[in-house]
């Protein structure tokens, strides 16, 4: 898909295109191409963006990523990226690749890393988050949040549709999914990723919880999942996380009913067909601590 994206980009520029690939907009003819008409989508990105479909791109910081949403009257981004330096070349990065203004900006769930800096977006930008998030964020330096969101929550990007899914509690209970029905672009940090195993003791979450989040999630109607951490996958890949979280909780649990300390079962527990997953070798243990405190309610 993303590749797909990139060749027909390529092939589109090198026909003599204008720069008005990635909205929809040829701008073909008349248009001075090389400047393009204001507010265009850029013909190249910058290093940090991958493009997922039309109007739907990555930002990538570090290990982080953000889900931005061009269109030619507004931008939709997630996460300011967990400092005012990381935001400011966030901003950068959009103002390299179009003039439209940033209108809304979604914390994806409340932690730090992935939100803090959002002083760095214009004072105009709208902040938005799930309802769950509010008393966290009182205790936080994050940017103050100028709309709380409920379950669904629908939101008009320049004529794009997004949409706002609270699939109840999973590794937060403020994570939402980020969708862009018409792209078919599921956007979601830390709940879900790519074979990859969750982050050490899965934030003391209750996995029956995040097995129903997921399980929600996967009956969305979308094609690519993007990650906040990691590759893109696709819908296959929520399922793989449900099977990984269902096999660990039954294991775990079977333990316990034998009389296993946590010890016993992270000394003895191994499960062979995710031992390639990314994580695995460093965080598995922690995530059998996670499940089992929640198993034995500590
Ligand atoms: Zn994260």
């Amino acid at each position: 898909m993303i590749k797909q994206a990139a060749v027909v980009l390529a092939s589109f520029i090198a026909a003599g295109g204008a720069v008005m690939a990635c909205n929809g907009n040829t701008g073909a003819g008349a248009a001075d191409s090389s400047k393009g008409p204001e507010n265009a989508v850029a013909a190249e990105f910058p290093s940090e963006i991958e493009q997922l479909a039309e109007n739907v791109f990555l930002f990538t910081n570090s290990t982080h990523r953000s889900l931005l949403v061009v269109t030619n009257d507004a931008v939709l981004a997630t996460d300011p990226q967990g400092s005012q330096s990381n935001a400011e070349r966030f901003v950068e990065v959009i103002r390299e690749m179009t003039n439209a203004p940033i209108r809304y900006v979604v914390y994806s769930h409340h932690h730090g890393d992935h939100i803090l800096g959002g002083e760095a977006f214009p004072a105009d930008s709208e902040f938005i988050a799930h309802r769950n998030a509010e008393p966290y964020l009182e205790s936080m330096d994050a940017r103050s949040v100028d709309r709380f969101v409920g379950d669904e929550e629908t939101i008009d990007v320049g004529g794009l549709e997004v949409v706002l899914i609270y699939p109840g509690p999973s590794e937060t209970d403020s994570s939402l999914v980020i969708l862009v029905p018409e792209r078919r672009v599921a956007f979601m940090v830390d709940a879900v990723a790519v074979r990859t195993v969750p982050w050490r003791t899965m934030n003391d979450a209750n996995p029956h919880d995040w097995i129903s989040a997921l399980e929600r999630v996967e009956t969305l109607d979308f094609d690519i999942l993007a990650p906040g951490h990691g590759p893109t996958g696709s819908k296959s890949d929520v399922r793989e996380n449900i099977s990984y979280l269902e096999t660990l909780v039954g294991a775990v649990q079977e333990r316990i009913e034998q009389g296993q300390t946590l010890e016993e079962i992270q000394e003895t527990l191994e499960l062979p067909e995710y031992s390639d997953w990314v994580r695995y070798n460093e965080h598995f243990k922690e995530n059998i601590q996670g499940v089992y405190r929640e198993l034995i309610g500590a």
